[in-house]
């Protein structure tokens, strides 16, 4: 369910396309947030108390009105967003897909289980249980509505938490929509609340003492407010941020296959992507094969709001002015627009733009670019490729394109990044089992798979003395027993190890 307010003021989210008004949402103010927070706190107590077995079954089911609702979701993001129906309706199916996973494996990951005590406390029995943490704070942006915020709501609720989650300003259609769908499955308590408001709903959600932990995702500038706010009363966070993440095309590389997914990583979503591929490092004996398929193909898309359109618009407008900037920088300190240029930012929209021999200090080889950009480098080998994809403070993750399985796996393992994906785009996000999260200013922590799942739990240890065994931690202990344990101690590790 969406928070309702009386008086509040509200925002208007807008059609990037065309201006026009999607909704309008209340401002929730840090009253409201508070307000959420303690239904949220009820509703976490019984979700909790519901079991996994119960939980599954709720969340297989919100699952399955998502899913029914598939189409009327992917028109909304499209609506917010302006990407093309097609793309939400795809990220929607991930969103869908991390439900599943999460929802079916949250007992395996997390339910209680015995542990092996080791010698000295062979008399314990040792239990181990993963314990929601309570209220989570989900934090999202706009660039993916539904796929990016799912990655924490599903792990946390399936977790055992309820959550209360604040939507980008520009899409929060899409989180009311969803907490609509939720309350709808789980009428009893709301499990998942959604706050709507600006960058102040974020914060007071941050800096609230009755939220357990924030998940947030976003760029890393808002994600340093939310640490320091998160801060004051040591409320953990887990922080997904954005990148610059390099695409490495090997002199053995599948060229088409190559220039194929690194333009879908670069320009998909208008390059508003935080796993987009920003800065391609294409090895020398392929450099001319792989930029002229690049850029013949780049020289194809088209942005608009129409079904044919390749993507739509830039989301933020103000991000045009970034995007421009970084085009004028590449040029300006010696760089070639081998297609588009500086005039490709036709506002709302931004077309194609591919750019080589840009040096490593412009802003648009170090900072993020959120667009549909692209600069291409000539490397000597895999190792100058690695290098140089490893420099600068974003962490990501990052793709590589190679004949050789051995060259690309240990390329893949040197890549500063927690994930790369091998001969495909960003395969990793759509496998459910595998965590999701970045190094450096990309953030830290881990949403998805059983990392993502552990992240919205505590560990809780717990032993039970079965029977009295030496008692060594007692002021009556023997010095008989001591030299017992010794001895004990020595045979069991004191031998030397051979290979
Ligand atoms: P943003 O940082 O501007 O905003 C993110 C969210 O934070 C929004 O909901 C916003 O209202 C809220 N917010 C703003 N100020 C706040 C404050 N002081 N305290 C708390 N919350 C506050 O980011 P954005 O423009 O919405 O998203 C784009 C960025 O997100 C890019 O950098 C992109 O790379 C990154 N991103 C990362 C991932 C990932 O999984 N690593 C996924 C998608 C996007």
């Amino acid at each position: 369910m969406s928070v309702a307010t009386e008086n509040a003021e509200t925002f208007a989210s807008l059609n990037p396309a065309t201006g026009e008004v999607v909704a309008e949402h209340p401002v929730h103010d840090d009253a409201a947030v508070a307000d959420a927070l303690a239904r949220a706190r009820e509703a976490a107590g019984w979700w909790r108390a519901l079991g996994w077995k119960e939980r599954r079954l709720r969340l297989l089911n919100i699952k399955g009105a998502l899913t029914r609702n598939l189409n009327r979701m992917a028109e909304l993001i499209h609506q917010e967003t302006g990407k093309p129906v097609q793309d939400a309706q795809l990220e929607t199916i991930m969103a869908i897909s991390h439900l599943d996973w999460a929802a079916r494996n949250a007992g395996k990951v997390l339910g209680r289980r015995n542990v092996y005590p080791g010698l000295m406390a062979i008399n314990q029995r040792c239990v181990l249980e993963y314990q929601p943490l309570g209220v989570v704070g989900v934090i999202g942006p706009w660039n993916y509505p539904i796929f990016t915020p799912m990655g924490s709501i599903a792990y946390a609720l399936a977790a055992g938490n309820a959550v209360v989650f604040k939507p980008s300003e520009f899409t929060p259609g899409v989180g009311v929509l969803l907490a609509e769908l939720v309350a709808g499955v789980v009428p009893e308590h709301p499990v998942l609340q959604a706050v709507t408001g600006l960058g102040p709903t974020g914060a007071a959600l941050a800096a609230s003492p009755l939220v357990d932990k924030i998940a947030f995702t976003g760029s890393a500038r808002t994600a340093k407010r939310v640490m320091a706010a998160c801060a004051e009363n040591l409320t953990p966070l887990v922080a997904e941020c954005g990148g610059k993440d390099a695409c490495i095309v090997d002199s053995d590389a599948d060229l088409d296959a190559a220039a194929d997914a690194a333009l879908w990583g670069a320009m998909s979503n208008a390059g508003q992507t935080c796993i987009g591929v920003e800065r391609i490092y294409v090895v020398d004996e392929a450099y001319d094969a792989f930029l002229g398929k690049l850029t013949e193909k780049a020289r194809d898309l088209r942005p608009g709001f129409d079904r044919e359109a390749a993507y739509g618009p830039i989301t933020m407008p103000s991000q045009l002015d970034v995007i421009e900037r970084h085009i004028k920088d590449a040029i300006g300190k010696g760089g070639k627009a081998v297609v588009g240029g500086p005039e490709s930012v036709r506002r709302p929209y931004v077309e194609p733009v591919v750019l080589t021999d840009v040096p490593d200090d412009s802003s648009a080889v170090r900072e993020e670019t959120f667009g549909p950009t692209i600069t291409v480098h000539r490397v000597r080998d895999l190792d100058e490729a690695v290098e140089k994809a490893n420099e600068g403070t974003y962490g990501l993750a990052g793709t590589i394109f190679s004949g050789s399985r051995s060259r690309a796996m240990d390329a893949a393992r040197r890549m500063r990044s927690g994930m790369t994906s091998i001969n495909a785009f960003a395969a990793f996000a759509q496998v459910a089992a595998l965590p999701f999260g970045g190094v450096g200013e990309s953030g830290f922590g881990r949403i998805h798979g059983a990392d993502g799942l552990r992240e919205f739990a505590r560990p809780k240890a717990i032993t039970r003395q079965r029977f009295a065994s030496m008692n060594l931690t007692s002021f009556d202990r023997t010095e008989k027993e001591m030299a017992r344990v010794l001895g004990l101690i020595n045979m069991v590790h004191g031998r030397r190890y051979k290979r």
